[in-house]
């Protein structure tokens, strides 16, 4: 389900993301990557013959593909900032994202796909730039953290669950933009059944509705 809340630790059942496993220059670099993999989906939607796909939601309480680029990027800028407060002040207390009200106010779905997804690259270097250089003693730091309980959490936490945004968010955009232009980015196909005979192949109907989700 699209409406359920992801975990903020252990293993994420639904995009595969681990909170237990992977070092810090690892991660970091899989976060970049994956940037760069929603970045690149956003723009050869926006770049194929209805620009306006980006924009379209799969179902009318799941994000469009440009929201959650909007969001991913978004996120990025606020956790580097996140990352500075934590190194400058003594008890860092992070202020709420707002997700949805952001969501509103700077109007997500009208936001320039091309724009967004520049913005989406530069923000995961400039994060991935101010992850990389942190000591351990430094990633053992705790902040107040609001999401999805007020807790104290470490910065190697935080690292973590930003690159788990990314993951779970990449397959959010890819997996929405499958859906709704087959041509561009084709979803999975089932392979045939292994008894199947060639010569009825073509008049046997095939399964093109998505599984569910
Ligand atoms: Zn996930």
């Amino acid at each position: 389900m699209n409406t359920s809340r992801p975990p903020v630790d252990g293993l994420c059942q639904e995009c595969g993301f681990n909170y237990d496993t992977g070092d810090l220059q690892g991660t970091v670099t899989t976060l970049i990557r994956q940037s760069a993999e929603s970045s690149m989906a956003l723009t050869k939607a926006a770049a194929g013959p209805d620009v306006n796909v980006v924009r379209l939601r799969p179902e009318p309480e799941v994000w469009s593909a440009i929201e959650y680029a909007c969001h991913v990027r978004d996120v990025l800028e606020v956790q580097r900032a996140r990352i500075a407060q934590c190194l400058a002040e003594d008890r860092p207390v992070y202020a709420p994202m707002d997700r949805s009200g952001r969501l509103k106010e700077l109007k997500y779905e009208q936001q320039d796909p091309m724009v967004v997804a520049a913005a989406l690259m530069k923000n995961a270097r400039d994060f991935g730039a101010a992850a990389r250089v942190l000591k351990p003693a430094e990633l053992g730091k705790l902040g107040l953290y609001n999401y999805p309980v007020r807790a104290p959490r470490t910065l190697g936490w935080l690292i973590r669950h930003t690159a788990h945004e990314i993951q779970h968010h990449r397959m959010d955009i890819i997996t929405i933009l499958a859906k709704l232009e087959p041509p561009i980015i084709p979803a999975p196909k089932a392979a045939p059944p292994e008894d199947a005979d060639p010569e009825t192949d073509e008049a046997t109907p095939t399964a093109d509705e998505p599984t569910g989700t």
